[in-house]
């Protein structure tokens, strides 16, 4: 039965690229209702507040960067920003190491202290001549060699892909930088920050400076199709979903989160226990995020956020994370770069850009392995293409 309910956009996600899009296209007058089958917006990067008290990235660390003062503007519409210097460390052969790769790295690697020179001469020694790399392995094993590449990048990919760096597109570990200085930082953009009251937030204010939109919280793209009558679609969801797997699905990875909340009192008997390897006051690890790359320790990486928030409370909770293949179960949360599944994306990819009403935006619907930053700017240019085509009803 076609439906009386009538909107002038469908948005299918309410993560950051159907918020995004939706707000824009409410800027212009148009009416949209959003929906998404989970039972919160933000997508992947909700966050909120467990038992413990402790401000969540429930779906893992979302670190927010850009480049683009564009984005930093537009998204400022709607938080106030805490500036972090994302950094981590990675737990090999019983210890810690400065991850990413930097002149400290290679310090800890030599057992003395060593000056950028004599890193990069070092470089120059182990780091295999591949002109144009073309996989995972190649990108890392043309920047620092055999060594390196094994002990931080073989391990910690076959984990959380379960395929070989060598199957993997070249950005996978090429999103890592690698320095001969001392910045050790996680990320490279030149704006990081979270927001302030955490992204949950964020994007309601974005909902609510989007007069015209509404939004529907467990309700899956089935069902919304059936239920409005649309003259535009927005798909933000899995794009081999769209065309029922006619070409055969996508992969995908996905993750378990294993949460571990602790108390103040857990928290000093642990220091006490571990003496001058302890955390700081209130803390149960001493980084933001420890990456384990080595196969006998069946997790990824331990994350506790409140070194990122700062969020003044006496408990903390750490997550590890335990990758694993997509099932229907499970959210998708990775497209998986091998050459196999950009065959099968661009024939899906081939019917989404025929389409003459539907327009196909975020991680999943575009099967890149995209940041929060670059899903923002493709829904805002996608939307100002929309407001060019349709004009707006203001
Ligand atoms: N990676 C690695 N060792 C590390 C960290 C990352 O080999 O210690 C590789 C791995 O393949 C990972 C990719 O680099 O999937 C991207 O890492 P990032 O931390 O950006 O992943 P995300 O936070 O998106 O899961």
């Amino acid at each position: 039965m076609p439906s009386e309910l009538n909107t002038d956009f469908l948005i299918i996600g309410a993560g950051f690229s159907g918020l995004v899009a939706a707000h824009q296209l409410s800027q212009a007058g148009w009416k949209c209702v959003v929906v998404d089958r989970r039972n919160h917006l933000g997508g992947n990067a909700y966050d909120g507040y467990d038992a413990a008290g402790v401000l969540l990235h429930h779906y893992g660390p979302h670190y927010f960067r850009t480049n683009s003062p564009r984005i930093v503007e537009y998204l400022s519409a709607f938080t106030e920003w805490r500036e972090v210097a994302y950094t981590i460390k990675s737990h090999v052969q019983g210890r810690l190491w400065s991850f990413p790769i930097n002149l400290n790295t290679y310090e800890e690697l030599i057992g003395r202290a060593a000056e950028s020179e004599e890193f990069q001469e070092w470089l120059e020694r182990n780091r295999l001549p591949i002109e144009s790399p073309q996989n995972s392995e190649e990108v890392i094993l043309s920047q620092v060699g055999h060594q390196l590449y094994e002990m931080f990048f073989e391990g910690y990919t076959m984990k959380q892909w379960q395929r070989h760096p060598r199957e993997l597109d070249r950005s996978v570990c090429g999103r890592i930088p690698i320095r001969t200085n001392r910045d050790d930082r996680y990320l490279t953009e030149n704006f990081q920050a979270l927001p302030k009251a955490g992204y949950t937030k964020m994007l309601e204010k974005m909902l609510d400076a989007s007069p015209s939109v509404q939004l529907f919280l467990n309700m899956d793209a089935a069902e919304a199709r059936a239920k409005w009558n649309y003259k535009y679609l927005i798909f933000s969801g899995a794009i081999d979903d769209f065309y029922q797997k006619k070409f055969g699905p996508l992969p995908y990875r996905s993750l378990r989160f294993e949460p571990e909340s602790f108390t103040a009192g857990q928290l000093a008997e642990r220091q006490k226990l571990l003496g001058e390897n302890a955390a700081p006051d209130g803390f149960w690890q001493t980084a933001m995020q420890i990456n384990y790359p080595e196969q006998n320790v069946p997790w990824t990486r331990i994350v506790e956020i409140k070194h990122a928030t700062g969020q003044q409370i006496d408990a903390t909770t750490i997550v590890r994370e335990y990758p694993k293949d997509w099932t229907p179960d499970d959210e998708p949360f990775y497209p998986v770069p091998t050459l196999e599944s950009q065959a099968i994306y661009r024939r899906y990819q081939e019917l989404a850009t025929a389409e003459q009403n539907v327009t196909f935006i975020g991680r999943l619907a575009t099967y890149r392995y995209y940041n929060m930053d670059q899903v923002t700017g493709m829904a805002l240019t996608a939307s100002q293409n929309l407001i060019q085509r349709f004009g707006t009803q203001l």
